[in-house]
């Protein structure tokens, strides 16, 4: 079958290849990959400056976004059947540490992660333990099911903060991250909503314009802060979602906050500032968001069928297997929102 795999360590190292379909163990399931997308964390994988809990096994097949079709089980199988519809949940947790056993998968320290610590969905096929894949309704487009995983992240965040109708949201960073959560706080009545990107944002910009930005602010050509403050009658922002990971983002993020706001923070910047004294001063509510759970993924499932957030709106890119490495310079650019890969039907 062909894979998109990283064949060692270092940047780049990506190739498009023949390579066996996997061998299911008697827990596993065989899906039949439809749909897939290279996520934030891929583009790190091929500079290979991600930084994950363990090293990152070579060669792997990349990809931890996607969808497919059951095509065979495994022995001990029960929970789901061949021809079932499935999205895939990428972390799988020891299932016996602390963590795990208060459901909090995403703080296990011995995690197993589909694309990162396992081979992928980049891939015709794509073998996993059967207690990772959720079926899925009838009628939902693989393009809208794909990014099931970063939808989860968006789920987690509004389980932490409350959106009411017409708060005035600010989001931070236009990639997929910031992106859905355009999608989520619209469908939950926010608004304006206003997003904020910077240099090289225009495509992702004006993507957010697509689907429901009020305002889009380019922070290189203005003061973001001032423009904000016009915006939201000299107050600030109810709501300030993180999601541009540098630490210029995460200083706007409290600048631009109004007194008593929810912040969330998503991105990945490895410091930052901020001054204590005014963040206190100004009885923030702050939530650090990072992965989603299962609960998170089932209402990310909901949100699909009921048309509030579909993946689909954030493809930019449609490419093949064989066009990998053009679809990681797009995401690497910040051309792209969302690259899809189209799978051959089989
Ligand atoms: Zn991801
Ligand atoms: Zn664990």
């Amino acid at each position: 079958m062909k894979a998109v795999v990283k064949l060692a360590p270092g940047e780049g190292n990506i190739e498009v290849k023949d390579v066996p379909i996997p061998q299911i163990k008697p827990d596993e399931v065989l899906v039949a990959v439809k749909g897939t997308g290279l996520c934030g964390t891929d583009s790190l994988l091929y500079n290979w400056t991600y930084k994950g809990r363990a090293p990152v096994p070579t060669p792997i097949v990349l990809g931890h976004e996607g969808a497919g079709e059951i095509v065979e089980i495994g022995s001990q199988v029960q929970n789901v059947k061949v021809g079932d519809r499935v999205a895939l949940d990428a972390l799988i947790g020891c299932g016996t540490c602390y963590f795990c056993r208060r459901g909090l998968t995403y703080l296990c320290k011995d995690w197993d992660h589909l694309g990162i610590s396992f081979d992928g969905t980049f891939a015709e096929y794509c073998a996993i333990p059967a207690i990772a894949v959720r079926t899925l309704p009838d009628g939902v487009a693989w393009d809208d099911v794909a990014f099931l995983e970063i939808m989860a992240v968006v789920a987690h965040t509004m389980e932490r903060i409350k959106v009411f109708s017409g708060d005035k949201v600010v989001i931070i960073g236009p990639g997929p991250l910031g992106q859905f959560h355009l999608q989520a706080v619209k469908a939950a009545g926010a608004g304006p909503i206003i997003m904020v990107g910077t240099a090289g944002d225009d495509a992702r910009l004006q993507v957010a314009r697509n689907i429901g930005a009020d305002h889009t602010l380019d922070e290189s050509k203005m003061d973001a802060v001032e423009a904000i403050m016009d915006l939201t009658g000299g107050v600030g922002a109810d709501i300030v979602i993180e999601a541009g990971g540098t630490p210029g983002a995460v200083a706007t993020a409290f600048e631009v906050a109004r007194g008593g706001a929810q912040l969330a923070f998503l991105g990945f910047a490895k410091h930052a500032q901020f001054v204590p004294l005014n963040a206190v001063r100004s009885t923030f509510n702050v939530q650090f968001v990072l992965a989603g759970l299962g609960r998170h993924v089932e209402q990310a499932i909901r949100w699909v069928e009921a048309g509030d957030m579909l993946g689909s709106r954030l493809i930019t890119h449609r490419i093949s297997l064989d066009e990998a490495d053009y679809g990681f310079q797009e995401m690497i650019e910040r051309r792209a929102v969302k690259v899809y890969f189209e799978m051959e039907e089989k």
